[in-house]
């Protein structure tokens, strides 16, 4: 089972994908977004999701981002695998040693209103940038209120897991101080294609994490090579800042980006982009 938000006969629904077929939400809870549900049930265990109906088929729908409208900004982990630490050559932290690993997580964030789905074509917005890049990452999508949580309580407070394109101007990221704007154009945060929940991976993932760009692999990593892992990322946010159901946060991408191979390869019109998680999906957009 998974977590969708999808169009069908010009509406949007959600619900959930069971095989081949979509159950929306509507006969089940009433008109709710995915966002809305995941917030009403707050960590509440899950209604029971027998399918109800005829469902229609995946092949009549358009998924769209399974949160399309987030209630705010997507919560970053930059330089969160060894390997894209090294390969990056840019820095402007001050807490690293000298082969650039982060000693505490790197957080910033990214606005994504709307976050697109899979299948959309992405903007290159050329007039402001000529180094737009991708950054396969896992997605994490908190399902409960969380604050001053242990690492012991974060696997609870989870409620699915999807994938995020961290779609970066490396040119604007560079130019500015903060790394906002170049990771926030329009178009610049795909998300999806559904959201799979928490109790379907076991915990923490332990998935393969690739990211292929007209059908060259680029990026092949495994989430269990997150210098700081999802307990530590979640349970240390919460200290200080209350997550509630709905954030998403984006743990980090690994090596082989655009910007760090010789010579640079950014991202230019025509090219497909797929990012691809084990037991999630892949998430696969044009330029
Ligand atoms: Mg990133």
């Amino acid at each position: 089972m998974k977590f969708a938000t999808y169009i069908y006969n010009g509406d949007e629904y959600a619900g959930v994908q069971i095989a081949d077929k979509m159950y929306s939400f509507d006969s089940l809870f009433g008109r709710v977004s995915l966002l809305e549900f995941i917030q009403k049930y707050d960590g509440k265990p899950l209604p029971d999701f027998s399918p109800n109906g005829d469902g229609v088929s995946v092949n009549d729908v358009t998924f769209i981002a399974p949160i399309p409208r987030p209630f705010r900004n997507i919560f970053c982990i930059g330089k969160n695998y060894a390997d894209h630490a090294k390969e990056v050559k840019e820095t402007i932290q001050s807490n690293q040693d000298e082969n650039l690993i982060p000693k505490a997580p790197i957080y910033f964030t990214k606005t994504a209103i709307p976050a697109v789905g899979d299948g959309a074509t992405i903007p290159l917005h050329t007039h402001l940038t000529k180094m737009a890049d991708y950054e396969a990452e896992l997605g994490v999508v908190i399902g409960k209120t969380l604050s001053h949580a242990t690492q012991e309580e974060v696997a609870d407070a989870i409620f699915g897991y999807t994938i995020i394109n961290d779609i970066t101007a490396r040119d604007v990221q560079n130019k500015h101080s903060q790394w906002f704007y170049g990771k926030s154009l329009d178009g610049f945060c795909p998300m999806g294609p559904t959201i799979v929940p928490a109790s379907e991976i076991a915990f923490p993932p332990a998935l393969k994490i690739k990211c292929h760009v007209n059908g060259e692999t680029r990026q092949d990593g495994i989430t269990t090579d997150l210098i700081f892992d999802i307990p530590y990322i979640i349970s240390d946010l919460s200290q200080g800042i209350t997550l509630y159901p709905g954030d998403i946060i984006a743990t980090g991408t690994p090596a082989g980006i655009g910007h760090a191979l010789t010579p640079p390869q950014y991202l230019k019109a025509g090219d497909v982009v797929e990012c691809e998680i084990e037991k999630i999906g892949v998430l696969t957009n044009y330029f």
